[in-house]
């Protein structure tokens, strides 16, 4: 599948850590904050899951010798989870510990794990205070689980979702999952802990400023979160304005589910893949 790596580039900070850190760094002298992700998920051997957990420990030693303030982002599928449960719970434990200077999220993964992940969650907070959660506006569900990480003082992750989910267990028309997302938003904003408005939509953009200009909201209260590569304008155009910004920053050799999420997520990317590559096989060129 490396016939598709130039595409996966434009989405990840590359393959290794030292690659990395120099996004890392611009992202750092641009006034970003960043949430690494090291990327992989679904492990299903033990020392994989082990591996993956020491390249996190391998990143938080490297950034803590350089004092950047850097979340991190997390899959529990990658620590383990569907080989054992307290497999991965102590892979994410001795991640949290080592990085309690630094906030650690649990990314939000397919809804097979949504309710194991959740109350992951929960259950390390009550030790690990660093830990915080994704979740998704085009469930159903999230509105409640919302409210119990609300409760617990769970530092929220609002994005849209980007799974294949079916209209039993969740919306699928953008309209709804935008309504529940500026519902969701909303609360979070109001009620959170540090909370995080995850999404590069000029719409629902433009209704959480302004709800945030009326509600008297603290730009220093919240952040923007977008990830690397897509919708750089809006980035910049937040920063300025005065928002903090933290870009999710993945990077590592299992690229290809990421980046077939973000390919698949936009017409327009998988139409521009398979120009490129019907050009590429059938040597239509236009350079001869
Ligand atoms: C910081 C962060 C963390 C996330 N964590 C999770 C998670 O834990 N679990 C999960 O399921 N999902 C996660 N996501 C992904 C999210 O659920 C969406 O799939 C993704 O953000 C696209 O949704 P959107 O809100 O930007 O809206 P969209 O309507 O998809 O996009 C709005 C606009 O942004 C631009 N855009 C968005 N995506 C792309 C793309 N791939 N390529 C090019 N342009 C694009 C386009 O201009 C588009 O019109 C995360 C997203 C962010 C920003």
């Amino acid at each position: 599948m490396n016939i598709l790596y130039p595409f996966a580039k434009r989405f990840i900070a590359g393959e290794d850590l030292p690659t990395a850190m120099k996004s890392i760094h611009n992202l750092q002298t641009s006034g970003y904050l960043s949430t690494v992700d090291i990327l992989g998920e679904n492990t299903l051997r033990r020392d994989q899951a082990e591996q993956a957990q020491k390249a996190y420990l391998d990143l938080l030693s490297q950034v803590d010798k350089e004092s950047l303030p850097v979340d991190f982002s997390v899959k529990i599928t990658q620590m383990g989870l569907d080989i054992d449960r307290d497999l991965c719970k102590r892979n994410v434990s001795e991640i949290l510990s080592a990085a309690s200077g630094h906030t650690v999220r649990l990314d939000m993964e397919g809804s097979d794990y949504t309710q194991q992940t959740i109350n992951l969650c929960i259950e390390l907070h009550e030790t690990y205070r660093n830990l915080g959660q994704a979740v998704q506006a085009y469930l159903y569900r999230t509105g409640g689980d919302m409210e119990r990480l609300i409760e617990k003082g769970i530092s929220i992750r609002l994005c849209k979702g980007a799974y294949k989910e079916p209209d039993t267990i969740a919306w699928t028309s953008m309209d709804d999952i935008r309504t529940n997302f500026l519902t969701q938003a909303k609360i979070i904003l109001k009620e959170g802990f540090l909370p995080a408005i995850a999404t590069h939509d000029e719409y629902l953009l433009t209704e959480i400023l302004d709800f945030v200009r009326k509600e008297n909201i603290s730009p220093r209260s919240f952040y923007f979160e977008m990830l690397y590569g897509v919708r750089r304008d809006i980035h910049k155009a937040l920063l300025d304005r005065g928002y903090q910004v933290r870009i999710y920053v993945p990077y590592g050799k299992s690229w290809l589910p990421y980046t077939l999420r973000r390919l698949t997520e936009k017409k327009e990317n998988l139409l521009f893949v398979m120009r490129h590559l019907f050009r590429e096989t059938f040597g239509l060129s236009k350079i001869n």
